[in-house]
C-alpha cells in the first residue's frame, strides 16, 4: 500500500487523502487542487509536518477504519441469530477491533493523518499536555 496523507481540506471542506509517491513533493488537494504543503525531506517525512511544519506527532488508532469495523459490528448485532451468542460474539469483535484497526500517525498541530509510512521513528499516543499547546490552531 502506498503511504498516504489525509486531512480536511479547508477549501473544499471535505476529508481527502493523497497518495504519497517518492517523486511527489508538492501536496495538493486531490479535489480542489489547493496547495496543502511541500515535502522537504522525503527520506524522513516526520522531520517536519509537510503541511504545518510542526515537529510533534502522535500515534492513534485509525478512526476511519474503526468506523468501518463498527458498522460491521452493528450488522452482526442486528442479526437475530446472534442473541444467544452475543457474549462470545462480542469477545470476538473486541479482539478483531484491537487486531484489525491499524495505527496511524497524526500531526499535533494540523491534525493531518499519515498512513502506511515506514519510519524508524517511535511515536507515542496522544499526550494531553502537548495537545493543549496546539489547541489554539484547531
Ligand atoms: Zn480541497
Ligand atoms: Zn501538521
Amino acid at each position: 500500500m502506498n503511504p498516504e496523507i489525509a486531512r480536511y481540506c479547508q477549501e473544499c471542506n471535505e476529508y481527502h487523502s493523497l497518495d504519497i509517491t517518492p517523486s511527489l513533493t508538492e501536496l495538493t488537494c486531490p479535489h480542489c487542487q489547493t496547495k496543502w504543503g511541500t515535502i522537504t525531506n522525503p527520506d524522513d517525512i516526520f522531520d517536519y509536518c509537510p503541511i504545518c511544519q510542526c515537529r510533534q506527532f502522535y500515534l492513534s488508532k485509525d478512526f476511519n477504519q474503526f468506523l468501518g469495523c463498527l458498522v460491521m459490528l452493528i450488522g452482526i448485532v442486528l442479526v437475530p441469530f446472534s442473541y444467544g451468542l452475543s457474549l462470545p460474539v462480542f469477545a470476538l469483535i473486541d479482539w478483531l477491533l484491537h487486531r484489525r484497526v491499524p495505527y496511524i500517525i497524526n500531526c499535533y498541530r494540523c491534525g493531518c493523518e499519515f498512513r502506511h509510512f515506514q519510519t524508524s521513528r517511535k511515536f507515542k499516543p496522544f499526550l494531553h499536555h502537548i495537545g493543549l499547546k496546539y489547541d489554539k490552531y484547531r
